[in-house]
């Protein structure tokens, strides 16, 4: 584009409940960031979606929502859903599981750790600190069963978990650069382990031995299996010897809720789930209806999503200043947090949402 500096298109899910509440700040701060920079511009186009939409328009993703979201750079979404709204078959309303299967976001990335001066409930893992990141796969396994489970009368109840080669070469090539890159930037060890019940399940010795075809390619990382009962049990006893952990989508699923568990706090917790072509990125939270409208919601999970979009489409497009806009946003983040003076009542604080988010633009600023 001659000499105008990189742009790039977001598409914007508020969603429901909170959503709406975290997102604004998040833009907010995004276009101080790209402001300071100077070195990429980011435009931002709303996409309605979500469970209050389903409730007023009778559609939980439209059409011109999904286009909107193929035709943007990456997407940032905060939260949808809510318990009273419900699809006719009594499931939730999750247009983020369609967004996945349809963009093909086969990567769902969740880091986790410990923040500098942040406390654990594991109180060995407060002394030790840990930083990994879980790799759920996030468009198959028992996931590709989602609105096609059957349910014979009163009798019996079925799902079907599905595993593809391709999918799985893909979503183990992308765990073995990621441990690179760790490696790399002295984030990690360079160590990926395959998170699954081979012991057990067919589909899953199917995953484990595609995990080694892929292992061989990548010599540099150390390979590493495990039972995901028994990665239970070390993330809470020696969460420290994890670095890429990468695993079936229902697994994935419920050992990132146990890392936002031993992270403190859910309201911490970002995620992205990345493709081919194009990546969501949002908090593990959901839209906490309990306190939506009150001011009151952690930002910071939502702020640590849009850090991790600046890291993938710097690290995508080659833009090396969107990787330190990204570092500078976590760092920033972390700079609050340590203070421990601007936090929202889930951290023990009794800060706004707007008063955190501005603690860390104020933090961003001071920084450069
Ligand atoms: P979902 O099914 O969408 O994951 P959930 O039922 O797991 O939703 P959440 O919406 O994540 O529930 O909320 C769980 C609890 O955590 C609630 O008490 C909520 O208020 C709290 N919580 C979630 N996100 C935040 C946040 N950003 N700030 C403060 N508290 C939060
Ligand atoms: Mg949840």
């Amino acid at each position: 584009r001659g000499n105008t500096s990189p742009h790039f298109s977001i598409a914007v899910f508020e969603g429901d409940g909170i959503g709406p509440e975290i997102m604004a700040p998040t833009i907010k701060l995004l276009r101080a960031v790209a402001k300071a920079s100077g070195a990429f511009t980011l435009d931002f186009k709303v996409a309605p979606a979500g469970a209050a939409h389903f409730r007023d328009h009778g559609v939980s993703l439209p059409g011109a929502s999904l286009e909107t979201a193929r035709q943007s750079d990456a997407i940032l979404l905060s939260a949808m859903g809510l318990p009273e709204v419900r699809y006719p078959d009594g499931t939730e309303i999750s247009p983020q599981i369609e967004l996945r299967m349809e963009l093909g976001l086969f990567a769902g990335v969740r880091p986790v750790l410990i923040h500098p001066g942040q406390g654990s409930p594991l109180k060995v893992a407060e002394r030790k600190g840990f930083d990994f990141v879980i790799i759920r796969e996030s468009t198959e396994g028992l996931f590709a069963s989602h609105g096609k489970g059957k349910v014979h009368g009163d009798a019996s109840a079925e799902e079907t978990l599905v595993i593809t080669r391709d999918v799985s070469e893909k979503l183990f090539e992308f765990a073995f650069n990621l441990a690179r890159r760790r490696k790399e930037t002295g984030k990690g060890p360079g160590k990926v382990h395959c998170v699954d019940k081979a012991n057990v399940f067919q589909a899953f010795a199917f995953f484990r031995k595609i995990f080694h075809e892929v292992a061989a390619r990548h010599t540099d990382i150390a390979a590493e299996t495990a039972y995901v009962d028994a990665t239970a049990l070390w993330m809470v006893q020696r969460p420290e010897m994890f670095d890429v952990m990468v695993t079936e989508n229902m697994f994935g699923d419920i050992l990132s809720d146990l890392g936002a568990g031993i992270m403190g706090s859910l309201g911490l917790a970002p995620s992205a789930d990345i493709g081919s072509d194009n990546a969501v990125f949002q908090p593990c939270h959901g839209s906490a209806p309990d306190i939506a409208g009150k001011g009151l919601a952690n930002p910071l999970a939502m702020i640590l999503s849009a850090s991790m979009m600046l890291e993938w489409l710097g690290h995508e497009h080659g833009v090396s200043e969107m990787l330190e806009a990204s570092e500078g946003v976590t760092t920033a983040v972390n700079d609050v947090i340590s203070e421990g003076r601007v936090m929202t009542p889930d951290l023990g604080g009794d800060a706004s949402t707007e008063a955190v988010a501005d603690a860390v633009l104020d933090a961003f600023d001071k920084r450069l």
